[in-house]
C-alpha cells in the first residue's frame, strides 16, 4: 500500500461540524495536523464502546462495576454461580452490540494505512469490523470461554445455552440463584472461565504482544475512552513520549495521560473519530 501523503480537502471540512465548538475544532485541528504524514495507533477503552450500548461500568463487555477477581473465582463455586447469573445477562444485554461510528472510523483509518494497529483494553469484539483489523486484546474477548486445567476452548454462546438448559429460570424474571446450575468442563470437568481477565489473573501474552509490536511500529498514538485507570497500555503511551511521537488523548474527563498528551480533547468519541477520518483520508495517493 502506498502511504497517502498529500492532502487534498485540507482541514477546512471540520468548520462543517457546526456542532463542534471553536475550541474544541482547534484541538482537533491541531491533532490531525501532527497525526498526518504519520502511522499511529489507537489504544482504547470502554468509551470507546459505550455508544454500541455497552456501558463502562460493569459486565462482561466491559469493566466491572464490581471488580471480577480471579482467586474467589477459582475457590469458591459460590462466586462462580454468582459470576455466570450475572454474566449470562450481561451476554443477553451487551452481545448483540454492534460497531459505532468510532470502530468504523478507525477501522477505516487502519484500511487506509494511517493507523498499524488497535490495542483496546475492550473484551466486546467490535473492533474486529473486517478481516484486516490488527487489534491486540490486552483483557482478552468475551466470546470465548476456557477450561482453565485442560485448555479446551468453547464458545461462550455455547455455554450460554447449557446454562439456559440447566437454569430454566433464566428465562423468568426471577432468577433461582439458590440452585442455579454452572456447567464444566465437558472434557475434563475442570472449571471455566470465559477468556476475559479478571482481577488477580495474568493478561494473556499473545495480547500483549502484539500491542508491543503494534507501539513499537507506531510513530504516535491516540489514546480513546479510557481513563488509564487500569493501567495496562500505560507503557506504550510513555514510551511514545519518550521518543518525541505525538500522543493525543480523547476522553470525557480525567486520564492518567493527560500528562503525557501534545492535545488533549475532551469531546464525544465518535465525533472525533469521524472528523479525523475524514480529515486524514481525504488525500490524494502518490
Ligand atoms: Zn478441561
Amino acid at each position: 500500500m502506498s502511504f497517502p501523503v498529500k492532502k487534498a480537502s485540507g482541514l477546512k471540512l471540520i468548520n462543517r461540524r457546526k456542532n463542534i465548538s471553536k475550541r474544541k475544532e482547534r484541538k482537533l485541528k491541531k491533532a490531525i495536523s501532527l497525526l498526518e504524514n504519520r502511522q499511529f495507533c489507537v489504544i482504547t477503552g470502554a468509551g470507546v464502546s459505550t455508544a454500541s450500548g455497552i456501558p463502562d461500568y460493569r459486565g462482561m463487555g466491559s469493566a466491572p462495576k464490581k471488580p471480577l477477581n480471579f482467586d474467589p473465582f477459582m475457590k469458591s463455586e459460590e462466586y462462580r454461580k454468582d459470576f455466570w447469573a450475572d454474566g449470562y445477562q450481561d451476554w443477553i444485554d451487551f452481545s448483540p452490540a454492534q460497531p459505532n461510528g468510532a470502530h468504523l472510523a478507525i477501522a477505516e483509518l487502519q484500511n487506509t494505512g494511517f493507523v498499524n494497529g488497535v490495542i483496546t483494553q475492550n473484551v466486546d469484539d467490535l473492533h474486529f469490523v473486517d478481516e484486516q483489523q490488527v487489534v491486540a486484546e490486552l483483557h482478552g474477548n468475551m466470546y470465548t470461554t476456557s477450561c482453565l486445567s485442560c485448555g479446551h476452548i468453547y464458545a461462550t454462546s455455547y455455554i450460554i445455552e447449557k446454562l439456559e438448559l440447566g437454569n430454566p429460570s433464566l428465562l423468568t424474571n426471577t432468577v433461582d440463584r439458590e440452585n442455579f446450575w454452572i456447567p464444566n468442563c465437558e472434557q475434563c470437568t475442570g472449571i471455566i472461565k470465559p477468556d476475559v481477565v479478571f482481577f488477580g489473573e495474568g493478561i494473556p501474552s499473545h495480547g500483549y504482544d502484539l500491542a508491543t509490536e503494534i507501539a513499537k511500529d507506531a510513530q504516535g498514538v491516540v489514546v480513546a475512552g479510557t481513563s488509564m485507570n487500569v493501567m495496562t497500555p500505560y507503557p506504550f503511551v510513555q514510551m511514545m513520549r519518550q521518543r518525541g511521537n505525538p500522543v493525543i488523548v480523547i476522553n470525557k474527563g480525567k486520564t492518567m495521560v493527560d500528562d503525557l498528551a501534545d492535545v488533549k480533547i475532551d469531546m464525544d468519541i465518535s465525533e472525533a473519530f469521524a472528523t479525523i477520518n475524514q480529515e486524514l483520508t481525504s488525500v490524494v495517493y502518490i
